[in-house]
């Protein structure tokens, strides 16, 4: 099969093929439908597999189908909170840098809005980001548990979670992080979020993460 056969929606479509995208990697094969069905997912996948696009394309399609995005709301002192539709969380600067250049390339004119957010640089560019919008935001831990204490973001409109390499969070210390953030999607409405668990590895403690984060899941490992 290729791209071309898969219906993600038009604008995507085009997107996929202007990056030269022909046929998906195993990952994409098997994990774009299983996320296309609404199902929860744990992929088993590595770097270079092709993994940043077997997340991104469910997500953009989602949203380009999905209800009207949140828009930023007041809250005190003038000050925005943005409302995300989708989080993708990694473990480092420079994969969310990655995550975030392609997710744009994927969006480009489906409307979709892309913010990165992480830690080792100023935070003011990320607030003016979040002020002017955003469908999926794509963070690492620390950084993301700041805004929320700030209050500049809110998670209580994710409908999509993705976790990017999530044994190499869990090597850097982040479990404490990655579960506060989770659990402020815990709130109502239920049901409605759908969480892809992206590991090259596969040990107890992803296994403990799935069980706690995922809904009847489905594991892939290619
Ligand atoms: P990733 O594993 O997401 O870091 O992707 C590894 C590399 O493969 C990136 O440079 C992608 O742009 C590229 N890539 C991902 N999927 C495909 C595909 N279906 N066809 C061609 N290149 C791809």
């Amino acid at each position: 099969a290729t791209f071309a056969e898969i219906d993600l929606g038009a604008a995507l479509n085009e997107n996929i093929r202007r990056c030269k995208y022909v046929r998906p990697t195993p990952v994409q094969r098997h994990a774009i439908p299983i996320s296309l069905a609404g199902r929860d997912l744990m992929a088993c996948a590595q770097t270079g597999s092709g993994k940043t696009a077997a997340f991104c394309f469910p997500i953009i399609s989602g949203i380009m189908r999905g209800p009207p995005a949140g828009r930023p709301q007041r809250g005190g002192m003038g000050m925005r909170t943005a409302y995300p539709s989708a989080l993708i969380l990694s473990p480092t600067r420079e994969l969310s840098m990655q995550i975030h250049e392609e997710a744009r390339k994927f969006s480009y004119q489906t409307g979709v809005r892309v913010v990165v957010a992480y830690g080792g640089a100023p935070i003011t560019q990320q607030l003016r980001d979040l002020e002017r919008g955003v469908d999926i935001l794509v963070a690492t831990p620390g950084r993301l548990v700041d805004l929320l204490e700030r209050a500049r973001v809110s998670l209580q409109s994710i409908r999509y979670l993705a976790l990017d390499e999530a044994d190499r969070m869990l090597d850097m210390g982040f479990e404490p992080q990655v579960r506060r953030i989770v659990e402020q999607m815990d709130m109502p409405p239920p049901g409605v979020r759908q969480t892809m668990l992206f590991s090259a590895t596969f040990p107890k403690e992803i296994q403990r993460m799935a069980s706690d984060f995922l809904d009847n899941y489905i594991f892939l490992a290619v």
